[in-house]
């Protein structure tokens, strides 16, 4: 049993244990305030890296989330030069098939089913089921490899065959499947690989053969079309141009005998001609007494709300000038094109200076840009380092292997004589054994697309000013007859005061008035409808892409863009009408970018009889300070950054090109540049 003594050793134990625990406790507790007060600091630390990094990794994450969007510069594409001479192509025979009524219906029914054939004539369907041939594989063989250039286009009658991408399954497909469509718009690479499972039966149409069909079409109806008005007494000493963009806006409308046409009294605004029949003319003096009877018209008479003026056009000398007013997209040119004395001398001095100048009295400074053809360098002049210009460099051998000749030709004589100030300024052109070269006006506040890029959109009021400097270009270009064919961020850069032009004339072309040109060229999600279909396009298709471009520079993105570009073309050939339009865009800028993508070109605003007037009077445009901008007194919505002649850095940067290309033997070269 424990004594006493034990009791108060044990105690004074447990009192010098306790104390131990206590200075233990104190122990630690000091060095867990030290520990606080480190991770205080570090916490402070981080903050302030934090408040300094912050902008940046935002950046950064705005950035990838951009690039996942896709936001790489787009390609611009264009076919070979249509094959045969327009005004031969009636007379082509295409080449004719037999074939039984159930391969006919097939076919068909499989164009019937194909996103874009369907969009086809009923006519034109006809005519491409009577000119496939019949092709035959046996299994396990390539029909189509990824990668390869095709012209042809198939629909399988029999078999089973299996598509692949880049080594991946996308499908089995079976008889009724049309395939390879996009070859049959112009020469491109094939987009998937097509293998058969079994053994084939197919039958194919060449994209010539297609093209033919396709644009003939619309050649013989205008052409009857043309052919009629001639022969009707009113209109048979019109302008050529006049009288086919007439045939243009024409259409056909059939009435039963018996049918009114016009009422008495009702709103109407169509112009009737008479092609077949005979109507009568009654007017009504009292309502509802007896019709009195007028005069009756037959072929050839015209009628209708728009008569009115016709017979003024009767009766006054200037014929020619009220059926333009009447139908509009004939601009005068007389007066826009003109140019005063003090501008010509301005630009004669410009040219004798120039004229005067050799590629070695030049300095490359740095890469501005690289393009499909080529690149874009700033360049000074040794002489005067405050002098710089923007030198376009092309590969004469790329030109000639991808048959560009005539676009380039074109793109320097519409560059050269086009003096506006939202189209950037060409100066002259050299050339030596392998390349050719383009002095311009250097624009040293970037690309429009570089800043849309970096912003993700733009607001109404800015994408407003962008959108009305290329409605000057446009309206400049299209009082000379010139279509642009090409519109997109990557093609608009601004100059030091933040003023947007147009660069890049590779498929502009001088079409004339009241006329078409047929070559597929432009980048897939600016493409106009009548453009994929084959239809002929004019200058309505340049405001069809400025629809287009309103919308990406207010989005971020175009309003029809697909996977690859048949997709889109096919999003495009749906219309305007099935995009749903996000909310940042305005109901007045939704109603502009709609009346400018209509499906008929001639419904078009900016190709209505005002031209581009209807465009600056919409009410999107509504207070907007046209006469600044003109003038150049507006104030830019984004003013850039360009410190000197020879400041780059609005530009991206561009890895250095060490290709050396062969020199041209100048066959297939007989370009005066
Ligand atoms: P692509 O046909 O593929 O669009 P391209 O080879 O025809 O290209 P351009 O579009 O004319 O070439 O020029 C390529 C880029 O170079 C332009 O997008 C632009 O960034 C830059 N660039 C061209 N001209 C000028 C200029 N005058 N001033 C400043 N930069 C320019
Ligand atoms: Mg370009």
């Amino acid at each position: 049993m424990g004594t006493l003594r034990d009791l108060q050793y044990a105690l004074q134990e447990k009192i010098e244990e306790l104390r131990q625990r206590d200075a233990l406790i104190d122990e630690l507790e000091l060095e867990l305030d030290q520990k606080d007060e480190l991770i205080q600091r570090l916490q402070n630390e981080l903050d302030k890296y934090r408040s300094i990094i912050k902008p940046a990794t935002q950046q950064v994450h705005k950035q990838t989330e951009l690039q996942e969007q896709q936001r790489t510069k787009r390609q611009a594409i264009s076919a070979e030069p249509t094959a045969f001479d327009i005004q031969d192509l009636s007379h082509v025979t295409l080449p004719f098939y037999p074939k039984s009524p159930q391969s006919k219906d097939l076919i068909k029914e499989a164009i019937l089913d194909n996103d874009f054939m369907k969009n086809l004539e009923l006519s034109q369907i006809q005519e491409i089921v009577d000119c496939m041939y019949p092709v035959e594989y046996g299994k396990d063989s390539c029909i189509i490899k990824e990668g390869d250039v095709g012209s042809l286009v198939y629909v399988m009658e029999d078999g089973k065959v299996e598509v692949t991408k880049e080594g991946l399954k996308l499908c089995t497909m079976g008889p009724g499947k049309v395939f390879g469509e996009l070859a049959i718009l112009y020469n491109c690479t094939r987009t998937a690989t097509v293998k058969t499972l079994t053994n084939v039966k197919l039958w194919a149409i060449d994209r010539q053969c297609f093209q033919t069909i396709m644009m003939r079409t619309g050649l013989i109806k205008h052409t009857e079309y043309m052919e009629f008005l001639k022969s009707v007494p009113t209109f048979h000493d019109l302008q050529e141009d006049i009288l086919s963009k007439l045939a243009d806006v024409l259409e056909e409308t059939h009435y039963e005998a018996g049918e009114y046409i016009i009422r008495q009294g009702a709103r109407g605004d169509t112009f009737f001609i008479i092609s077949k029949g005979k109507v009568n003319v009654n007017r009504e003096d009292l309502p509802n007494g007896e019709p009195v009877y007028l005069r009756s018209l037959g072929k050839g008479d015209w009628f209708g709300e728009k008569a009115l003026q016709g017979e003024w056009i009767l009766k006054n000398k200037s014929n020619q000038d009220s059926f333009k007013h009447l139908i509009g997209g004939l601009e005068d040119v007389s007066n826009k094109g003109h140019e005063d004395a003090d501008a010509k001398a301005k630009y004669e001095a410009e040219n004798a200076f120039f004229f005067n100048l050799n590629l070695a009295d030049f300095n490359i400074i740095d890469t501005l840009g690289v393009g499909g053809f080529g690149r874009v360098e700033l360049v000074q002049l040794k002489s005067d380092e405050n002098k710089t210009f923007a030198m376009k460099i092309l590969k004469k051998r790329h030109i000639v292997d991808t048959r560009q000749q005539e676009h380039i030709r074109s793109e320097k004589l519409i560059m050269q004589e086009a003096h506006s100030d939202f189209i950037v300024r060409l100066y002259r052109t050299f050339k030596d054994s392998k390349y050719l070269y383009m002095l311009m006006e250097a624009c040293l506040g970037g690309e429009l697309w570089t800043i849309l890029r970096d912003r993700g959109s733009f607001e109404d009021s800015t994408t407003r000013f962008y959108t009305a400097c290329v409605v000057e270009a446009f309206a400049y270009l299209h009082s000379k007859g010139i279509i642009y064919r090409d519109l997109k961020p990557e093609n608009l850069i601004l100059d030091h005061r933040g003023y947007a032009k147009l660069v890049d004339f590779g498929f502009a072309k001088k079409i004339g008035f009241g006329k078409k040109t047929w070559t597929f060229c432009g980048t897939p999600e600016y493409v106009a409808p009548e453009i994929i279909l084959n239809k002929g396009h004019d200058i309505s298709a340049d405001y069809w892409s400025l629809g287009i471009l309103m919308f990406e520079l207010l989005t971020g993105s175009p309003p029809f863009s697909g996977p690859d570009p048949m997709k889109t073309y096919n999003i495009i050939l749906r219309g305007i009408d099935m995009i749903e339009f996000p909310k940042k865009i305005t109901k007045n800028a939704a109603n502009l970018i709609k009346k400018l993508c209509r499906d008929n070109p001639c419904e078009r605003l900016g190709n209505l009889k005002n031209g581009v007037k209807d465009i600056q009077k919409h009410k999107w445009f509504e207070g907007f300070n046209w006469e600044g901008l003109k003038k150049g007194t507006l104030t830019p919505p984004i003013v850039p950054n360009v410190t000197s002649p020879v400041d780059t850095s609005n530009f991206d940067s561009f890895p250095e090109d060490n290709e050396d290309p062969p020199p041209d033997d100048n066959s297939g070269w007989d370009v005066d540049f």
